[in-house]
């Protein structure tokens, strides 16, 4: 059976190691020559636009499924005319764009951040009465890993963020909007700035019969826009947080006749969950569970798209993922700590980049912080924010 992906990143490569094993083969669609999938598959380099190359792509595959979610929702249409597409389209559409999201949350009950829509420049100052400072404001589409978001903090950032706003893109995405009705099309979203305690994450995932399973609830640090360290299950965590988070899961899943694997991020405030954004696919903030659960998010992505049964979502043990970005660590350094699994996506080396990531494992969350101090200076650095594992786990001892 071959799988088609669209997007050749490190999430289909990491999908395609893990499908090989179930007997599947793989084909990916990727605009970049560059796209690591290339080393391990077969693959298309073409536009997503290219009908002629996304006809080739479709022909006697068993279904496409995504790995990248800025996909065009028009491609996935024209391929779900040809061969099922796993999420469905429609689940596409919603996750990628953040007013939808919120919408959806909202009508589901899922406790979500303040937000009002921002359809052109002049709505931005009544935006900001409504949803009050300090506030974010975001593009509704395209935004990832932090791009094409400003804080607001007074009347003058927000009169200074109405002179910048690009005011022909929204025009044109409105206008998109409003032939379908409705105020979908705003370009932009204004957020109530959340002063959140931590950042989590849920996977989830929902098979072809509508079984589903949830992961534990991943702590989650960033830098600079880009998540740097996951810790699995979540420290400190509440039972009634698990449960509100899993339940916001299903819920989505459900109303979305979901199929595969979907990532839900939250922010913890004032011991309640806030749903920031979701992501119709598997996650970076999952990549623990190749070695740190009983089933991978990307087994369980390939299980769920070709109608097997799910596997177990428990945890083995406690984890700590380390994303490498920009740069790596010597290999050796770090593999001579005990249960530390290194993966090179086999891009080349630039600033910014997602190069690879480490995942170590441990019976416990005291054995996990001394594994965390044995790893090379290399990541002894405030990015990888290993202060927050390490601080927490000493006052665990003391
Ligand atoms: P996002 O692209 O929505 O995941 O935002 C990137 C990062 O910006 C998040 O991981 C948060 O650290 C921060 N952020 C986003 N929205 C808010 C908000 N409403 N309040 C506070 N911080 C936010």
């Amino acid at each position: 059976m071959t799988i088609g992906i669209l997007g050749g990143g490190q999430l289909g490569y990491m999908l395609a190691l893990a499908g090989y094993p179930l007997g599947l083969h793989f084909r990916f669609l990727d605009p970049s020559p560059e796209a690591p999938v290339g080393r391990i598959a077969t693959r298309i380099t073409a536009k997503f636009t290219d009908r002629i190359a996304l006809k080739k792509f479709a022909q006697g595959l068993a279904l496409v499924t995504y790995e990248f979610e800025n996909v065009p929702v028009e491609a996935a249409r024209f391929l779900a005319e040809r061969v099922p597409v796993l999420p469905s389209p429609a689940a596409l559409e919603v996750a990628q764009d953040r007013l939808k999201e919120k919408q959806l949350f909202r009508k589901l009950g899922i406790a979500t951040t303040e937000f009002a829509p921002v359809a052109d420049r002049d709505a931005l100052e009544a935006a900001a009465r409504q949803i009050g400072l300090p506030a974010v404001l975001k593009t509704c589409r395209l935004g990832y890993d932090g791009k094409g978001q400003w804080i607001l903090r007074s009347a003058e950032d927000v009169a200074r963020a109405k002179t910048e706003l690009p005011v022909e893109r929204a025009a044109a995405t409105k206008k998109r909007g409003s032939a379908q009705g409705s105020l979908d099309g705003a370009a932009f979203i204004l957020e109530r700035f959340v002063p959140f305690a931590r950042e989590l994450s849920i996977l989830a995932v929902r098979g072809r019969t509508g079984e589903t399973g949830v992961y534990p609830l991943v702590e989650n640090h960033h830098r600079g826009g880009i998540l740097r360290l996951s810790l699995a299950p979540a420290p400190r965590l509440d039972a009634v947080i698990q449960r509100a988070a899993e339940d916001a899961a299903k819920r989505v899943l459900d109303s979305l006749q979901y199929v595969g694997v979907l990532a839900i991020e939250f922010f913890e405030y004032e011991g309640r969950l806030l749903a920031n954004e979701m992501a119709p696919r598997v996650h970076n903030s999952g990549h623990w569970t190749i070695e740190g659960a009983v089933t991978s998010q990307f087994e369980n992505h390939l299980r769920a798209v070709t109608g097997l049964p799910l596997g177990s979502t428990s945890a083995i043990g406690h984890s700590a993922m380390l994303n490498l970005i920009g740069d790596a660590p010597d290999s050796a350094e770090v593999l001579t700590v005990r249960d530390a699994h290194l993966h090179l996506y086999g891009k080349t080396r630039r600033s910014g980049r997602k190069l690879g990531h480490v995942t170590l494992r441990a019976g416990s969350p005291e054995q996990l912080a001394s594994r965390l101090g044995e790893l090379p200076t290399f990541f002894h650095r405030p990015e990888f924010c290993l202060d927050a594992a390490l601080t927490y786990r000493a006052s665990l001892r003391a």
